[in-house]
């Protein structure tokens, strides 16, 4: 009989791994604090001191700012929220295009869609699933305006190629932040690589508070643009004297008292889940690195990743058995793992019929918009590489997992390996 549980051997692991859970006392306090106060939003959608929020609302962007070592930060009650308000803010309108990346959660890409511009996406790089000066180049045309870069799985874009590249066609760099948050290029934060960053306090995040987001920049006059989309912008320019009146009309984009002081209180736990991440990382990569076929994440000598997720590329043809079979075999020893992340974001109903805002087809069928973007499966062969045959991952690295719990998921994983001949029918 084989010793691999699938085929009727004893499972590496039988208990269920660590949930990651991050919410305590503290978070507690912070809450019923602000229940004392009866104060739960102080945001006025007006010209007037309380255009800016209430007082745990300014609290948390403070802190945010100063641990991030960046001049502004506006909080949002979503990623997405803060994503859609910073496409708004650098100026993207109808006729734009704006390179995206087609591996990454769907609000990444849809974003640019709010202000009726066109995603464009350049292929991600196999080893850091990020898009690159490279891939970037390939896709632009006269009609880029911005980018949006986002660092999958926690591992910062090559950031100093991509401003380059940025700097001399004069584009706009907006970096999705949301899986990233205490992640680091060299010295600088993952975040503040680009014009604007955008972090996410949801719930699958690293830090979070149920539902709630981060923008950050270092320029002014960005800045007051987050936050007049955020509160109400059409309604504050007369009073507040904004000249520039591109893209200002304003929503309700506002975080609530309870939630940043929840998130003000996630802040200062992050360096303390980032260093096991980051140690459990490191283990399994070591333990991982000599099995032909798998190849644990690469990262770059002066990069340090959130480690939101795990990824491992796996090639069936070294193999010898296909991703599938592995995956379930891996399962059978008690540790999940998932399949490819997300279906390329251009397979979705709504590029592949180009179809959006009214009949008319708008944008990417606008009489306004002069260009034919392409949203053909084949476009970015890397992507679906990834996503359709070689990508398994798992939350394996979280600060609740023990040595012990990440020692199990590398045997595991080098038993299935080991004895994956006894896989093939
Ligand atoms: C989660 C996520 C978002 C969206 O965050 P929300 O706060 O849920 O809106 C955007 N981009 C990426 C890469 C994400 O992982």
């Amino acid at each position: 009989m084989s010793e691999l549980a699938l085929l009727g051997g004893v499972p590496v692991r039988r208990e269920p791994f660590p949930v990651y859970a991050t919410i305590g006392d503290e978070e507690k306090q912070a809450v019923a604090e602000v229940m004392e106060s009866g104060v739960l939003s102080k945001f006025l959608g007006r010209w007037h001191e309380d255009f800016y929020g209430g007082p745990r609302v300014q609290a948390l962007e403070k802190a945010w700012a100063e641990y991030f070592h960046v001049a502004h930060a506006v909080s949002m009650n979503s990623a997405t929220s803060g994503l859609y308000a910073a496409v708004g803010a650098v100026g993207v309108g109808p006729g734009d295009e704006v390179i995206v990346s087609p591996y990454t959660m769907s609000a990444s890409a849809a974003c640019v869609l709010g202000f009726n511009a066109v995603p464009v996406f350049a292929d991600i790089d196999p080893d850091t699933f990020c898009i690159t000066a490279e891939s970037i180049e390939r896709v632009m045309t006269k009609r880029t305006k911005a980018i949006v870069v986002v660092d999958l799985f926690g591992q910062p874009a090559d950031f100093d190629a991509i401003m380059k590249l940025a700097e001399k066609h004069n584009l706009k760099v907006i970096e999705d932040a949301a899986q990233a948050p205490g992640a680091r290029l060299g010295n600088r934060y993952a975040g503040t690589l680009g014009h604007i960053g955008v972090f996410s306090l949801n719930y699958h995040k690293v830090i979070h508070c149920g539902e709630g987001g981060v923008a950050v920049t270092d320029d002014a006059a960005l800045a007051e643009r987050l936050q007049l989309i955020r509160n109400h912008g059409e309604v504050i320019v007369k009073d507040k004297g904004v000249a520039n009146l591109v893209n200002m009309l304003g929503f309700n984009l506002r975080m609530g008292e309870i939630e940043c002081a929840i998130a003000f209180e996630q802040l200062k736990k992050l360096d303390g889940l980032l260093e096991p991440r980051v140690r459990n990382a490191n283990f399994l990569r070591d333990a991982l690195a000599d099995l032909p076929g798998l190849t644990p994440p690469v990262v770059p000598e002066h990069v340090l990743p959130a480690w939101y997720v795990f990824g491992i590329r796996l090639d069936a043809d070294v193999l010898g058995v296909s991703r599938s079979v592995f995956a379930k075999a891996l399962r059978a020893e008690g540790v999940p793992v998932a399949e490819g992340y997300v279906e390329p974001i251009y397979m979705q109903p709504m590029y592949q019929k180009k179809t959006l805002y009214g009949e008319v087809g708008c944008p990417f069928r606008c009489p306004f918009y002069g260009g034919n973007v392409s949203y053909e499966s084949g476009i970015c062969p890397v992507a679906e590489r990834m996503h359709y045959r070689e990508l398994i991952y798992g939350d394996y690295c979280h600060a609740k997992m023990s040595n012990r719990d990440v020692e199990d998921i590398a045997e595991a994983i080098r038993k299935v390996h080991r004895h994956r001949s006894e896989l093939i029918a």
